[in-house]
Order: C-alpha cells, then structure tokens, then sequence
C-alpha cells in the first residue's frame, strides 16, 4: 500500500518526501492560484528517476465544465500544460477537481463539457498522464459531489482510458456521502479509484464546506477513513495540516 502526503515545499519535495518517509507524494507544478504556465521542474530528472511515486495536483481555478468561454478556454489549456509538467516528473496523474456551473444553467452541459476535454485531446494524441476527477465538497451544481452527478459524468468520460477518479474522504463527507460502503459505489460507477485524498473534516456532513483536518482530529469517524484507505486499492494522499502530518502517516501506518 502507498501512503504519503501532499507536499508544499515544492522546491525540493525528494528531500521532504524522505524526511516523511513516504512512499508517494502529490504536488503543483504552478502557483495554485494563478494560470501561469508551469516552469520545468529543477529537480525532474530526480522525480522521474526515484522509486518514489508522484502525483500532480492541478491549480483551484480550473473549471473545464464551465458554460463561460473564457473560464474554460484557459481551463483547457491550463489542464493540457500542467498535463505535460506532470509527465515531465514521471507522475502517474493529474488530479482536477470535477468543476461547477452557475445557477440556472444546464449540466448536461457541463458535462459534455468535460467530455470534449477528453476528445479534443485526443486528436492531439492525448494528455501527458491521465486525469483523475476529484469529488468536490460544495455548490448545488458540481459536476462530481454526490453520486448521482458522478453516474452522469461518467456516462460523459467513462469511455475514455485517460479519465480516471480520485475519492477525496472530507469531500465526499461535507458534500453529503455516506462513507461506510462508499469506495463500492464509486467503482460501480466509475469502475476505478486510481487516488484516494484521504482527509478528516473539520465540518459536519453534508456541510458543503471543504475544510480537511487531520484524521483523528475531525467530523468523520477515523476508523471509517481506515476502512476506506484498506479497500480501496489506490494510493493514499494526506492534504491534511501540515504539522499533523507526521503523526497522521504514524496512525495509517499503525492501523493499515
Ligand atoms: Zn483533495
């Protein structure tokens, strides 16, 4: 089983990654908050080379169902280059979170949305890894909070190879999805879970608030968050505060 964290000193996240003694790490290739172009990565050959794994996370601005042109133009470009710095490192994905419309607007469109990301790339020969759809926390029209819309997006992408998931524990709990049998009914839609963002939360269910905590410190029963990180088959990412972070990968460790 492969268990790390995500990583903010992205500087040098090798020497972060052996200080934690983590198996895998996830990472920005940009500042987050921006659509700058990602930079090459000083330390790619290293990346590329260590046995560690790692996982791209995508910038929060990125809304690739969006009915509005110029969010989703940029969105499309910014998925393609960050894509492409991914596979510089050597990473096995590239985590975008699943996006949302405005109120009044229609999802089917949303959706098909993220279908033509798929289908537009593919004529350019595909994206440089895969892209693994996150379940997001809140808004009445998220293309990926409760299963119901996540049926319906993949319906959209299922028939893409390139279009894998990734089952953030906090989201699934703020956006109002039981955990006890949860991992099952992901892979009965989607047929796969290629991450799980294992976190705590620090809000109640169905809060719609995306807020992590570390895993024994919030809402969601840990027991509950170990039972899914053992059944789901996918390596595991901590976003949980940074200082509990040693303590969290000591109680995975402990109880896995
Ligand atoms: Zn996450």
């Amino acid at each position: 089983m492969r268990i790390g964290a995500h990583l903010r000193e992205d500087a040098e996240p090798l020497e972060t990654a052996e200080e934690l003694g983590v198996d895998v790490f996830q990472m920005f290739v940009t500042d987050p908050q921006s659509w700058k172009k990602p930079e090459p990565h000083p330390q790619a050959q290293q990346i590329r080379e260590s046995p560690v794994d790692v996982v791209v996370h995508s910038s929060y601005q990125i809304n690739v169902a969006s009915l509005n042109n110029r969010l989703r133009m940029p969105s499309r470009k910014a998925v393609e280059q960050q894509a492409a710095a991914a596979a510089e490192l050597g990473a096995f994905g590239l985590v975008v979170h699943g996006g949302h419309l405005r109120d009044g607007e229609d999802a089917a469109q949303g959706f098909a949305n993220w279908r033509k990301l798929f289908d537009r790339q593919e004529d350019n020969g595909g994206f440089g890894v895969p892209i693994l759809i996150e379940n997001t926390a809140g808004g009445d029209h998220a293309m990926a909070r409760t299963l119901e819309a996540i049926d319906r997006l993949w319906d959209a992408v299922g028939d893409f190879e390139q279009a894998g998931f990734c089952l953030d524990t906090c989201h699934a709990w703020a956006g109002g999805e039981d955990l006890v049998g949860l991992v099952e009914r992901v892979r009965a839609i989607t047929g796969r879970i290629d991450l799980v963002h294992l976190n705590n939360s620090r809000d109640e269910f169905d809060s719609g608030r995306d807020r992590h905590a570390n895993l024994e410190s919030g809402h969601i029963d840990p027991d509950v968050l170990v039972e899914v990180a053992r059944i789901a088959d996918a390596p595991l990412i901590l976003e949980t505060p940074a200082d509990g972070i040693p303590a969290d990968l000591s109680y995975l460790r402990a109880q896995l």
